[in-house]
């Protein structure tokens, strides 16, 4: 399950696994164009894939989602929480009630529902397999995002605290939970902030000198799904170029 698949890192990610071998839920909230583009992809390639539309910061939104694969995917074997969302860049102090809603709701409280969905299925405690949830963070929540959107920043600080807790919450239940915190990435998000050509008007200034690819975070997401990274847990994977 990939949340957010239909674009950006997660259309990526969803992409790599299905040349894995894995059979993939892609996850969208409006873009059904985008999602359905990468869901043909897919198919086109030989794998499996479907597109469900669902608001995962919503309870019911996420229940459908995971009900939807139960049904038509099978055994859930994997979550990768990549849904998320920026506004307009600003001050701390221009920031109002709404908006911090919507970023709570989108970069908060989506990944801790679809957490809780993937556990009561995975869980060994509920008679599950075992399996790996990915959270997509970022550097942000390190770097506090000044008068861009600490907002965002501070959603990404709350994701890493659930990473920890989460992942020794279920440590001997069979499923590992890591986090990717990717820098500044080619994808459409920057525009939500108003700047589309902010990766490249930064880029000169990061220790690689330039902005990184979708794919390069895809890389890091499925090491952390697969077997091959069996003794880690709690982690994170800074995928920043440096900075
Ligand atoms: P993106 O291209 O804007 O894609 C975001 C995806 O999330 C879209 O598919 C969108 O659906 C979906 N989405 C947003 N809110 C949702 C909700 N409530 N329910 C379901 N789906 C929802 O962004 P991206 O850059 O790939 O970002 C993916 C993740 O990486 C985010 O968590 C972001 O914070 C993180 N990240 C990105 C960067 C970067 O530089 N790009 C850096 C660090 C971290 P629609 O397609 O339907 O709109």
């Amino acid at each position: 399950m990939v949340t957010g698949g239909g674009r950006g890192i997660g259309a990526a990610t969803a992409r790599l696994a299905a040349a894995r071998g894995h059979r993939v839920c892609i996850n969208y909230l409006n873009d059904s164009v985008s999602a359905q583009a990468v869901v043909d992809g897919i198919r086109a390639a030989g794998g499996t894939a479907i597109a469900v539309r669902a608001d995962v910061s919503r309870a019911d939104g996420a229940r459908r989602l995971f009900e939807t694969v139960d049904e038509r995917l099978g055994t859930l074997t994997g979550l990768v929480n990549n849904a998320g969302t920026l506004e307009k860049q600003c001050r701390l102090d221009e920031l109002d009630e709404d908006r911090l809603a919507r970023i709570w709701a989108a970069n908060i409280t989506g990944p801790f529902l679809c957490a809780g969905e993937a556990v009561r299925r995975m869980s060994t405690r509920y008679g599950g397999r075992g399996g790996a949830i990915v959270n997509v963070s970022s550097a942000a929540s390190r770097l506090g995002s000044p008068n861009e959107y600490v907002d965002y920043a501070a959603s990404k600080g709350a994701l890493d605290s659930m990473t920890r807790g989460l992942a020794l919450e279920v440590a001997g239940e069979g499923i590992r939970v890591n986090a990717v915190r990717p820098g500044l990435i080619h994808t459409g998000i920057h525009a939500l902030g108003g700047e589309p050509g902010r990766v490249d008007r930064v880029a000169p200034g990061l220790p690689m000198g330039r902005g990184g690819q979708p794919e390069e975070v895809a890389e890091s997401i499925l090491f952390l799904l697969s077997p091959a990274s069996s003794y880690s847990t709690g982690a994170f994977v800074d995928i920043a170029g440096g900075r």
